[in-house]
């Protein structure tokens, strides 16, 4: 259930605990409030609106925080691709627009003119390129190694989580930003990915899954975690 104050949408969970907890969520400020089971809903409404002033300048941190890890697409910012760190470095050109890694550099040849958002929408679309290329390569070697095969899957950069499955579409999801982490990486979330297929859940047998074809998977998922999942590097 979502309630709405002044603008604010708040999502409301009714549960049973003992108080209200009310919550401002990276990475947007999203605002969430858990309350207890018989707690009306104008009760919540009047605990929401005595906390409006409060909501909002943890938003307004979080967008400040947002607008700090932009990226500006210009020479010197640094890049991460498959765990190594490249420095881009910016050349212009009236032609097509190119992005190309030489040693230590990944030099992106774009208009002069062109805005940090179109520089950014043209290096995801390379990104997305490079992932789906090791996707191609890894996903069919672990469902030859675990018998498990996904009926599709795709790409999507996504805020929250480095892979999903869905069951009712047999799709796996791979999170764009997959591509600045290690390989290794890549290849924990295809196996996690496709161990739901036959697991539900986290637990005991999916974890037998995991030691099976993965014995090193509990250092990789700790390596995952540690680092943010909006990718910031400056
Ligand atoms: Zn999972």
């Amino acid at each position: 259930m979502t309630m709405k104050i002044q603008d604010i949408e708040i999502e409301i969970i009714k549960k049973n605990i003992k108080n209200m907890h009310l919550y401002v969520l990276p990475p947007n400020g999203s605002v969430r409030i858990s309350a207890p089971l018989s707690v009306s809903d104008e009760n919540i409404r009047l605990f929401a609106a005595s906390k409006i002033s409060w909501i909002r300048t943890q938003q307004n941190k979080f967008s400040k925080q947002l607008r700090h890890s932009e990226r500006e697409f210009v020479s010197g910012e640094t890049i991460y691709i498959w765990g190594k760190q490249y420095y881009l470095q910016v050349e212009y050109s009236s032609k097509a627009n190119n992005f190309l890694l030489d040693g230590e550099k990944a030099i992106l040849t774009v208009r002069k003119e062109s805005t940090a958002k179109q520089r950014e929408n043209y290096v995801n679309e390379v990104l997305r390129k490079y992932l789906k290329n090791e996707i191609n390569r890894l996903l069919p070697v672990w469902e030859q190694k675990t018998g498990l095969q996904c009926k599709r899957w795709l790409v999507k950069y996504m805020k929250t989580r480095w892979g999903t499955y869905s069951e009712t579409t047999e799709t796996v999801s791979f999170n764009l930003q997959l591509v600045h982490k290690p390989v290794e990486c890549l290849e924990y979330i295809i196996v996690h990915e496709l161990g739901h297929i036959t697991h539900r859940n986290h637990g005991k047998g999916f974890i037998a899954y995991m030691d099976t074809y993965l014995p090193y998977w509990r250092e990789t998922k700790n390596q995952l975690n540690t680092l943010t999942l909006d990718y910031i590097d400056k």
